[in-house]
């Protein structure tokens, strides 16, 4: 089986926990042939003024970032494919997509995952993102803002954690069914579907009352539309988390139907098939 794990992040990243050999060779260590890593490019804090809980945001040195992560690559293309990514923070301020099509310009990195993490309040990591609302109001904003993602004016590859707002939100109930959620959720997919990207499936889904985002009911509803591109990420920020909850994800998606895990690399998307060798 060919492993891949395409969205994690080290120590570039304002949260990341391990540096970039660290974690490079633990994925050795674990046979991972498609290695990839999307530091956080969060000007979506930028242009809205968030903060970190309070404390001023801080982000990822570009420069840095590709001219080391650059030599890691050719220096390991014998051993594993890296693939040197960027996680956009969406937001529907459009002052943010000029500053990431910069980043693309003058990087060109190897793949762009999507993501919504913040609304206009603040991230959806902390309580004030609910400010208050009820669950499905909160929950209807944040697919609303993903709705919007998918139509993003910069080029991106893959929609990443749909659900996020469920991982560290403030109900008793925080898990996001698709019966619940049936209009917004399948907007979402169909686009996904409309627009050839991929959706990406999540193992950290923390708090979201799912083992990984999306979680069964919503990757079902994907194929039903025709997607077939889906990628494994664990969303490390850390050695210890690489890979986590693989097999029960390719265990999930063969039940689904899925023949394999998709890996974008400079705009061409590469089917790895779960069974060959
Ligand atoms: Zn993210
Ligand atoms: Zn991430």
């Amino acid at each position: 089986m060919i492993l891949t794990d395409i969205h994690t992040h080290t120590s570039f990243s304002p949260d990341g926990r391990n540096d970039i050999e660290e974690m490079i060779s633990q994925a050795k260590a674990q046979n991972i042939a498609y290695y990839g890593i999307a530091e956080h490019f969060d000007y979506d804090y930028l242009v809205n003024g968030l903060t970190f809980g309070g404390e001023p945001a801080t982000y990822t040195d570009a420069e840095k970032y590709f001219l080391t992560g650059r030599a890691v690559q050719e220096r390991e293309k014998g051993n594993l494919r890296l693939l040197l990514g960027c996680e956009f923070g969406y937001t529907a301020n459009r002052a943010a997509a000029p500053l990431y099509k910069k980043i693309i310009e003058t990087y060109r990195p190897d793949f762009i995952v999507n993501s919504v993490h913040t609304n206009k309040i603040s991230d959806y990591y902390y309580p004030d993102a609910y400010s208050n609302k009820l669950k499905a109001e909160a929950y209807k904003e944040y697919f609303d803002l993903v709705l919007r993602s998918t139509k993003a004016d910069y080029p991106y590859d893959i929609i990443a954690h749909l659900g996020y707002c469920s991982r560290y939100a403030p109900y008793k109930d925080t898990k996001i069914l698709h019966a619940e959620f049936k209009t917004e959720i399948d907007d979402i997919l169909k686009e996904i579907v409309f627009r050839d990207k991929i959706l990406e499936v999540n193992t950290a889904a923390r708090g979201s009352g799912s083992e990984f985002l999306p979680d069964i009911d919503i990757l079902a509803r994907y194929y039903d539309f025709g997607g077939r591109n889906v990628s494994f990420a664990s969303d490390a920020h850390d050695v210890k988390r690489i890979a986590e909850k693989r097999d029960t994800v390719v265990a999930a998606l063969k039940e689904i139907g899925f023949t394999g895990v998709t890996v974008p690399v400079k705009g061409e998307y590469l089917l790895i098939p779960f069974d060959e060798n």
